[in-house]
């Protein structure tokens, strides 16, 4: 059996547009487009290149954009001053500092000063609070596990029920698609499993899952023979194994593997994401449906 590929790219087309045609539609009735505020601390190549998307995406879709480039040398005091402002700022509703900053700030301490409704990555306590809750007390999911969610929905894949397995408990993506998947509601409903580095018997917890989910970050640590026949297979992990030369551009670009043997899993799974072009385009996203949630939210517009 050869698997449907759930291909994020084309399911983050679909996202976008919708996005953008409800972007359009508030401007029109409300002369308000969702604000968001990109922090960029330092000159990392790849927080920038990260960054550089997200202002991209958001201005194509017509949001007010306002970059916040930092030097690395930036006081922690002056940072949490700069995140105040914006918390302040009524034309802003999503507030995303970049990460990692550097060692002399306490990261913690910048991300749980961002005002909860403004928090559009999901990372605040209080957002952390609200998402273990569940329901309607849920305002910003973490962008990965909202994108892994939003790709099983719409593949068609059915999680009433179904045995979920999650391999990774980090904050960012395995403990919360855990939380999201167990709750009551669409895309949800699930019995889940969380494995990871503790667990004694890894592929006997794999062999049952309806639903796999990997974000372990090691290149083909799933075998085929783990995966359930015609199950679903999310592969979160983003590795980088090499370099080669790309045909396109005739630049070196990273090799890069997920955390499952795709060849063969392929033909055993009935779903699967590849590596890259899966979970990777959703989290960016998901980051721009959360900053029109929160404008939503503001304006008292549900759905
Ligand atoms: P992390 O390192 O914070 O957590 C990895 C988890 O996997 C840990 O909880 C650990 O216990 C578990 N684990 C590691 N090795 C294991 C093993 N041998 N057996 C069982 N469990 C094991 O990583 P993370 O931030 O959750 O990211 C995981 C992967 O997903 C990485 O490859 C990362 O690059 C990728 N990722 C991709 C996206 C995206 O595509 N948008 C977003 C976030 C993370």
């Amino acid at each position: 059996m050869t698997a449907k590929l759930i291909k994020g790219t084309e399911i983050q087309k679909e996202i976008l547009e919708e996005i953008g045609k409800e972007v359009k539609e508030i401007k029109e009735k409300h002369n308000v487009v969702p604000g968001l505020v990109t922090i960029l601390v330092g000159e990392s190549p790849a927080s920038i290149s990260y960054v550089t998307l997200k202002i991209k995406t958001a201005n194509a879709l017509g949001f007010k954009e306002i970059q916040e480039n930092q030097p690395d040398d930036i006081s922690e005091a002056d940072l949490l001053a700069l995140i105040d402002k914006y918390n302040k700022d009524e034309s802003i509703n999503g507030i995303l500092v970049q990460l990692p900053l550097p060692k002399h700030i306490d990261d913690k301490k910048v991300l749980n000063a961002i005002d909860p409704d403004k928090d559009v990555d999901g990372f605040h306590p209080v957002n952390v609070g609200r998402l273990m809750i569940g329901g309607s007390e849920v305002k910003f999911p973490p962008c990965t596990p909202y994108g892994i969610q939003e790709m099983i929905v719409r593949a068609g894949v059915e999680t009433k029920g179904a045995e979920v397995v999650v391999v990774g408990r980090s904050n960012i993506v395995g403990k919360p698609i855990a939380n999201m998947m167990v709750q009551k509601g669409r895309g949800a409903n699930a019995t889940v499993t969380i494995v990871h580095t503790g667990t004694q018997d890894l592929a006997s917890h794999c062999k049952r899952a309806d639903i796999l989910i990997v974000a372990a970050g090691v290149p083909e640590l799933v075998k085929p023979e783990w995966i359930k026949p015609g199950s679903c297979v999310i592969d979160v992990g983003v590795n980088r194994v090499g370099e080669k030369i790309s045909e396109k551009t005739g630049k070196k670009i990273a090799i890069l593997k997920g955390d499952v043997d795709f060849d063969k899993a392929k033909e055993i799974a009935g779903y699967i994401t590849p590596v890259p072009g899966g979970v990777g385009p959703m989290t960016i996203t998901m980051l721009m449906l959360n900053t029109l949630k929160s404008l939503k939210f503001k304006l008292g517009i549900s759905s």
